[in-house]
């Protein structure tokens, strides 16, 4: 699933091109899960944003649509307009097996149509007034930026100590801090050198696993996000942190700080790996 690394290189690659667009046609499939992307057409997209592993583009009207890429959503541009065959206004060409994925598509009168390619159909996407979060509960609830400059390692401990739950389960929640899913969760308590199913932790530890998160999470921008499967960027390439990843997937190797053979177990529903040795509860 996308995370905040990943989201953040999506948004990065949007943003020029579709800040200052206005779509012109627009279609989605019927779902529970959608709000009818018709609803944008005749807006211009006035500002681009983020929020954990939302994204936010702001509409001419006061309202804001909300991307949730859910398990494997993808974003893209296709040009609609010039070249020797004009294609239709959603973007469609026979060539390309993605297309029979395309959730919903917005095009622009930039002559570029963006698309929403999604397999398994966990994405959602909401046309809400702007910053008014109240129909889309997890991000309503979740907790500050990582990268913002005035959330310290004691306010993420004091919202760490309002749960009783295992820490991995507390990163997973989003309310201690945004942006987290199993990948980086495994990877910033691995760095942190803290057990993943501690409940409680000091107010010291807590700042040093605030530093690993924004650690993992600068690392995985850096390199374009991770793809172990399905996740693809907006020009479509695949990141490439999966090859720096310490912990996440890497139960029965070595762990790469001592050596010892990283271990791995179902923590409420997810799986996850740590050291042993060097993460001991
Ligand atoms: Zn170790």
């Amino acid at each position: 699933m996308p995370e905040l690394p990943e989201v953040e290189t999506v948004r990065r690659q949007l943003a020029p091109r579709l800040v200052g667009a206005t779509v012109v046609e627009a279609g989605s499939h019927p779902s529970h899960k959608f709000t009818p992307a018709t609803e944008t057409i005749g807006h211009r997209i006035v500002t681009d944003g983020r929020r954990g592993k939302f994204l936010l583009f702001g509409l001419d009207d006061g309202r804001e649509l909300v991307i949730h890429l859910g398990m494997t959503g993808r974003l893209r541009l296709r040009s609609t307009t010039g070249g020797p065959c004009d294609r239709a206004p959603d973007g469609r060409d026979e060539r390309d097996p993605d297309l029979a994925y395309l959730r919903a598509w917005w095009a622009l009168d930039s002559g570029e149509t963006l698309q929403f390619i999604d397999v398994r159909r966990f994405g959602r996407i909401r046309v809400v007034p702007a910053s008014d979060y109240s129909s889309i509960p997890t991000l309503a609830a979740a907790g500050p930026e990582p990268f913002d400059p005035t959330f310290d390692g004691h306010q993420f401990w004091a919202r760490l100590a309002t749960s009783r739950r295992k820490l991995k389960t507390q990163l997973l929640s989003q309310r201690p801090v945004a942006g987290i899913g199993n990948i980086y969760a495994d990877e910033a308590l691995w760095l942190a050198q803290i057990n993943p199913k501690v409940t409680r932790i000091s107010p010291q530890r807590a700042e040093r696993l605030l530093d690993a998160i924004r650690t993992v999470l600068r690392g995985g921008i850096d390199h374009g996000g991770t793809t172990l499967r399905d996740y693809r960027d907006v020009e479509g390439r695949a990141g490439d942190n999966q090859g720096r990843l310490a912990a996440y997937g890497r139960a029965g190797l070595p762990c790469l700080r001592c050596d010892t053979p990283l271990r791995s177990a179902v923590i409420d529903a997810r799986t996850t790996s740590w050291c042993p040795a060097c993460q001991r509860r």
